[in-house]
C-alpha cells in the first residue's frame, strides 16, 4: 500500500496518470452502481407490438389468411408495420433524448490527474485517485481524507442519522473497514455539508459501502407525470366505451345479417381507429421534444413532471448574484481607516487605479489601505494569473503591459474581484510573503471566512473577511493610517454609515479584519478582530433579466429575489431589473425570525425581496407562499437550499455555481444560472401543455368522428361505411404526423399574457370536452351525409365508400388547423408559424389522393377513382364544418 500511496499522493505529482486510471477503469470497472435497464432499439421496436389492440389484429390477419382475403391481411400487416416503425422511431428518439440528459445529470467529480486537477464524470474514478471535495459535494466513491479543513458530512443514507459529523484527515495508509462511521473517511452516497477536503479513492461503484446495501441509482425520474396518468386513465375510459361500441356494431351487423367475419373485422377495425391508446405515448414523446427544446435554451429538465409544473408556476424565487445580476463583481470603492476610497476600471484588467480625493494613492502610503488589500488578497481562495510569464517579469510587481491586459480568473467572483483590486494596488501573487497554514471556509450561514497566516518574521495572523454587520460587532479595534486604536461607538457608527451608503448604491460590501495570534489557540480569531476595511463591490444586473421580469409581469407570475446579501443591496438591485416597484416591501431574515408562519404568508404577498436570509428562511418563504396556493419555482444553489427546493413546486439549480446536492434535488438545472432562462422554460412549460391539449383535441375529436360514422352506418342500416383497410388508412394518415406536428407548434403570441394554469386544473377546462364531442359527432355526421349522398346519386357501394373516406381524412386534416387555436377559427390561425404541420398534412393529403387515383392502391383500398364532382362535392362535405363553426363560434362566445 505505502508503494502505490508514494506513487499516487506523496509523490511529486498529485494523483494517478491518465495512463494509470484508464488501466484501472479497464481492469476494475466503472464507478457505477447496478446499471439501469436500458431500453435498446429492438426492444423498442418490438414493444410497439405488445400493445393489445395490434395483437388483436394481427389475430385478425391470421384468421383473413385462414378464409383467404389475402390483400386484406397484408394490408393489414403492412399499416400495422408502418404504425409501428413511427412508433419506434418517435420512441426511440424520446429515449435517446432521456439517456442524454441523465448523462448531463450525472454527477462529476474533481480529480488531480497528471498532476492537474481536472472534473471528470464520478463514474470514471477509480481507487488511487486523488479527489478535492467541498461543501454541496456528494460524496463519489469510498475515500480517506488526506487532508481537510472544517470538514463536515451528512451520512444519513448509510446511518439514518440526519446530523452532520465532523471528519477530520486520517493516516493515508489506513484500509477502509466496513463501519461506515469511520472519521477519517468519506463514504459514497453521502455528502459535505461544510468545509473541504482531499483525499484519495479507497473503493469505487459496488466495492463501496452503498453499492454493497443497495443497488439504486439515482437517476432520472421516469415516472408517469400527472398529465401523462390523467390522460392514460382517460384512454382507458375511452377504450372502454369503444369495446362497447364495437360489440354493438358486431351484434347489430349480425343480426342484420351480415356475415359473420365482416362484421369481425368491421368491429375490431373501429376499435383500432378508435381507441387512444398511444396518447400516453405522444404525450411522452411531447414531453421530451419540449425538454429538447429547453435544453436548448440552456434549462435542463432533471424530473419530466416539472415540464407540466413550469407553466403553473406563479411564483419565481430567484437568487440574486449570477443570476439576476451578471456575477461579475467589481470593486469600486474602498473604506480603510476614516477614508473613502475610490477604485477604477472594470473586467479582470488590473489598468484602473486607485484614487482618495480624486488623486491616485500607493497604497504603501496609507497603512490602513494596504493592510485592507493584503488581507484582500490573503484571505481568498480565487486564482488571478497574469498574462506575463513570472520569470519574464520582477516577482511581486506589475508592469504596464500587464496592467492593460485581460488576467485569467478562478473561483469564487467576489473573491476574485478583491483580487484584481489588491493587484490595482500592487499587491499581487496573492500577497505570498505570508503562508496560509489553515482556513475556516466561506459559508452563506456564518457569512465570513478566515485564513491563518505565518508571515516571514513568524508572526501569525488570522485574516478575516465577510458580511460587514457579521464582522463589525466582533472588531474591538481598528486601523486607522496612523496605527491600531480602540473600536470607539463613533467609528462603528461611521463605518455603519458607509455600509449604509454603499449598500444603498447597489454595492455587495464585505468587511475585511485581523488579528495577531499570539501563541493562542486559532480560535480566538472569532472575537476581539481589528477592523480593517469595507470593499463595495458592483454586479450589474443582466441585460436580460429586466425584460424577463417584465415578461413574468404580463404573464401574472411575481418575481422575488431571495438573498443572503444586504437589504439595501438587495432592493438597490431589484429596482434596477424592474423586480421591487412602488408598494413593494423587503424582509430581512431577522425580521422573518420574528414572524409567525402566519404573518409571514400574509406578507409574503407584496414582498418583493427577502434580504440576509438564510437557507432554513427559503424554507419558510417557500411554505409560506404555498400556504396563499401559489405554486413556487425556486432557484438555489448552495447545499442548504436543497429542502427549499424540494418543496418549492419547482425545485431549480443553478448549473454553474450549484452543488451536487442541490443539482439532485432539483427538478429544473439552469446550465447558465439566467433568470431569463428560467423564464424562458415556464413559457415552454406553458406552451407544451396548450400543445398537448391540441394535439389530444385533435385526436379524440377524430376518433369520435370515426367512431360516429361507423356506428351510426350500422344503426341506420347502411351497407359498412368503411372497410376495415379504409379505416386503418385514416387513421395512419391522421392520427400519425399530423397530430406529432401539433405536438411541436410554437409557443402561442398570446402565451405569456395569460394567468398561470391551476395545477388542480381539468385537463378539459375551458369548455374542450364539449368542444371534441361537438366537433367528432360534425365529422361523422358529414362523412355519412356525403356516403348516403353518393349512394343516392347512384355511382355504387364503392365509390360511395371512396367518397366517404375522402370527406372523412380532409375533414380532419383541416380540422389539424382549427386546433392550432382555442379561440380563433380556420380562418385566423396563423399557418406558417409550424412548416412541419403543413408538411404533414400535405403528405397526407397527397397519400390519400394517391390511395384513391393509383391503381395498386386502388386494389389495396377498394377505392375507385372519383370525377372531379365527386372530388368537389366529397371536399364540401368536409369543408363546411370548419365553415360553418368560422360563422357560428363568434356568435356562441358572444353569448358565454
Ligand atoms: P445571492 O442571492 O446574491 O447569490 P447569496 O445568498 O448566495 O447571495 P452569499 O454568497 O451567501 O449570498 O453571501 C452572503 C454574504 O456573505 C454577502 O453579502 C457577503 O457579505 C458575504 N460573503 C459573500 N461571499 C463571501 C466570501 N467569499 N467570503 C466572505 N464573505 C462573503
Amino acid at each position: 500500500m505505502l508503494d502505490i500511496l508514494e506513487k499516487e499522493y506523496i509523490g511529486t505529482k498529485i494523483g494517478l496518470s491518465s495512463a494509470e486510471a484508464a488501466k484501472r477503469l479497464r481492469e476494475n470497472g466503472s464507478n457505477a452502481l447496478a446499471a439501469k435497464k436500458k431500453n435498446g432499439a429492438v426492444r423498442i421496436f418490438f414493444s410497439q407490438f405488445k400493445d393489445i389492440m395490434v395483437l388483436i389484429l394481427l389475430v385478425s390477419t391470421a384468421i383473413s389468411v385462414f378464409l383467404g382475403e389475402l390483400y386484406d391481411a397484408v394490408t393489414i400487416i403492412l399499416i400495422v408495420l408502418i404504425n409501428s416503425i413511427l412508433g419506434f422511431i418517435q420512441e426511440y428518439r424520446t429515449e435517446k433524448t432521456l439517456e442524454e440528459l441523465e448523462k448531463m445529470a450525472a454527477p462529476s467529480a474533481r480529480v488531480w490527474r497528471d498532476g492537474e486537477l481536472t472534473r471528470i464524470p464520478a463514474e470514471e474514478l477509480v481507487i488511487g485517485d486523488v479527489i478535492e471535495l467541498e461543501a454541496g459535494d456528494r460524496v463519489p466513491a469510498d475515500c480517506v481524507i488526506l487532508s481537510s479543513s472544517g470538514l463536515m458530512a451528512e451520512e444519513s443514507v448509510l446511518t439514518g442519522e440526519s446530523a452532520a459529523v465532523p471528519k477530520r484527515a486520517g493516516n493515508p495508509h489506513e484500509e477502509l473497514t466496513s463501519a461506515p462511521d469511520l472519521p477519517t473517511a468519506v463514504y459514497a452516497g453521502t455528502v459535505i455539508t461544510k468545509g473541504s477536503a482531499r483525499c484519495i479513492v479507497r473503493a469505487t461503484g459496488k466495492g463501496t459501502q452503498i453499492g454493497r446495501i443497495s443497488d439504486m441509482l439515482s437517476e432520472i425520474d421516469d415516472e408517469p407525470t400527472p398529465l401523462q396518468k390523467q390522460l392514460g386513465e382517460l384512454g382507458r375510459v375511452v377504450a372502454i366505451i369503444c369495446m362497447a361500441v364495437c360489440v354493438i356494431v358486431f351484434a347489430a351487423g349480425v343480426l342484420r345479417g351480415e356475415p359473420v367475419f365482416d362484421m369481425l373485422m368491421t368491429g375490431i377495425t373501429i376499435a383500432i381507429a378508435a381507441i387512444p391508446e398511444g396518447l400516453p405515448a405522444a404525450v411522452t414523446i411531447a414531453l421530451a421534444l419540449a425538454v429538447r427544446r429547453m435544453l436548448r435554451q440552456n434549462a435542463l429538465v432533471h424530473k419530466l413532471h416539472a415540464v407540466e409544473t413550469l407553466g403553473c408556476a406563479s411564483v419565481i424565487c430567484t437568487d440574486k448574484t449570477g443570476t439576476v445580476t451578471e456575477n461579475k463583481m467589481t470593486v469600486t470603492r474602498l473604506f480603510c481607516g476614516e477614508e473613502s476610497y475610490e477604485v477604477l476600471g472594470t473586467g479582470y484588467r488590473i489598468s484602473g487605479e486607485i484614487r482618495r480625493n480624486g488623486e491616485h494613492i500607493n497604497p504603501i502610503a496609507a497603512p490602513a489601505l494596504h493592510e485592507t488589500l493584503v488581507a484582500a488578497a490573503v484571505c481568498n481562495d480565487a486564482r488571478i494569473s497574469s498574462p506575463v510569464k513570472i520569470s519574464s517579469r520582477n516577482r511581486g510587481s506589475v508592469s504596464a503591459a500587464e496592467r492593460s491586459a485581460e488576467w485569467s480568473v478562478s473561483g469564487d467572483p467576489t473573491e476574485i474581484a478583491l483580487l484584481i483590486a489588491a493587484a490595482k494596488g500592487g499587491i499581487t501573487e496573492n500577497a505570498t510573503d505570508r503562508a496560509r497554514y489553515g482556513e475556516i471556509p466561506f459559508d452563506s450561514e456564518s457569512r465570513c471566512m478566515t485564513v491563518f497566516a505565518k508571515a516571514p518574521s513568524g508572526r501569525k495572523v488570522a485574516y478575516i473577511k465577510g458580511a460587514p454587520d457579521v464582522l463589525l460587532s466582533r472588531c474591538t479595534y481598528y486601523k486607522g493610517d496612523d496605527g491600531v486604536r480602540p473600536m470607539t461607538n463613533a467609528v462603528r457608527r461611521r463605518l455603519i454609515e458607509e455600509n449604509e451608503r454603499m449598500t444603498s448604491e447597489a454595492l455587495r460590501v464585505l468587511a475585511l479584519a485581523s488579528k495577531e495570534l499570539q501563541g493562542g489557540s486559532d480560535e480566538q480569531a472569532e472575537y476581539g478582530l481589528t477592523f480593517l476595511g469595507l470593499a463595495g463591490m458592483i454586479d450589474p444586473p443582466r441585460k436580460e433579466a429586466k425584460r424577463a421580469v417584465r415578461l413574468c409581469r404580463s404573464a401574472h407570475i411575481r418575481t422575488v429575489m431571495i438573498t443572503g446579501d444586504h437589504i439595501n443591496t438587495a432592493v438597490a438591485v431589484a429596482k434596477r431589473a424592474g423586480i421591487f416597484r412602488g408598494g413593494d416591501i423587503a424582509l430581512s431574515g431577522a425580521e422573518l425570525s420574528a414572524m409567525s408562519d402566519e404573518e409571514l404568508a400574509e406578507r409574503t404577498e407584496n414582498c418583493s425581496v427577502f434580504a440576509r436570509v438564510s437557507p432554513a428562511d427559503k424554507l419558510r418563504i417557500v411554505r409560506a407562499f404555498r400556504k396563499r396556493g401559489h405554486i413556487v419555482a425556486m432557484t438555489g444553489d448552495g447545499v442548504n437550499d436543497a429542502p427549499a427546493i424540494k418543496e418549492a413546486g419547482i425545485g431549480v439549480s443553478m448549473g454553474i455555481t450549484g452543488t451536487d446536492v442541490t443539482k439532485q434535488a432539483a427538478d429544473v438545472i439552469l446550465l447558465d444560472d439566467n433568470f431569463a432562462t428560467l423564464v424562458s422554460a415556464v413559457r415552454q412549460g406553458r406552451a407544451i401543455y396548450s400543445n398537448i391539449r391540441k394535439f389530444v383535441r385533435y385526436l379524440l375529436s377524430c376518433n369520435i368522428g370515426e367512431v360516429i360514422t361507423m356506428f351510426l352506418g350500422i344503426i341506420m342500416g347502411l351497407p359498412i361505411v368503411l372497410l376495415p383497410t379504409q379505416v386503418l388508412l385514416v387513421n395512419l394518415l391522421t392520427d400519425g404526423l399530423p397530430a406529432v406536428a401539433l405536438g411541436v407548434e410554437p409557443p402561442d403570441e398570446d402565451i405569456m399574457s395569460r394567468k398561470p394554469r391551476r395545477r388542480d386544473e381539468s385537463f378539459f377546462s375551458g369548455g374542450l370536452l364539449p368542444k371534441i364531442i361537438f366537433r367528432g359527432i360534425l365529422i361523422g355526421l358529414s362523412t355519412l351525409g356525403c356516403f348516403v349522398f353518393a349512394m343516392r346519386s347512384g355511382i355504387g357501394l364503392n365509390a360511395a365508400r371512396t367518397c366517404a373516406l375522402f370527406t372523412l381524412v380532409t375533414s380532419q386534416l383541416l380540422h389539424v388547423f382549427e386546433c392550432k387555436s382555442e379561440t380563433r377559427s380556420i380562418f385566423g390561425v396563423p399557418y406558417l408559424n409550424n412548416i412541419k404541420l403543413i408538411l404533414s398534412v400535405a403528405i397526407s393529403a397527397a397519400i390519400i389522393l394517391a390511395a384513391i387515383y393509383l391503381p395498386p392502391l386502388q386494389l389495396i383500398f377498394s377505392t375507385v377513382p372519383l370525377s372531379s364532382e365527386q372530388l368537389l362535392s366529397s371536399f364540401g362535405f368536409a369543408a363546411a364544418i370548419p365553415v360553418a363553426a368560422a360563422i357560428v363560434n363568434p356568435f356562441l362566445r358572444k353569448r358565454d
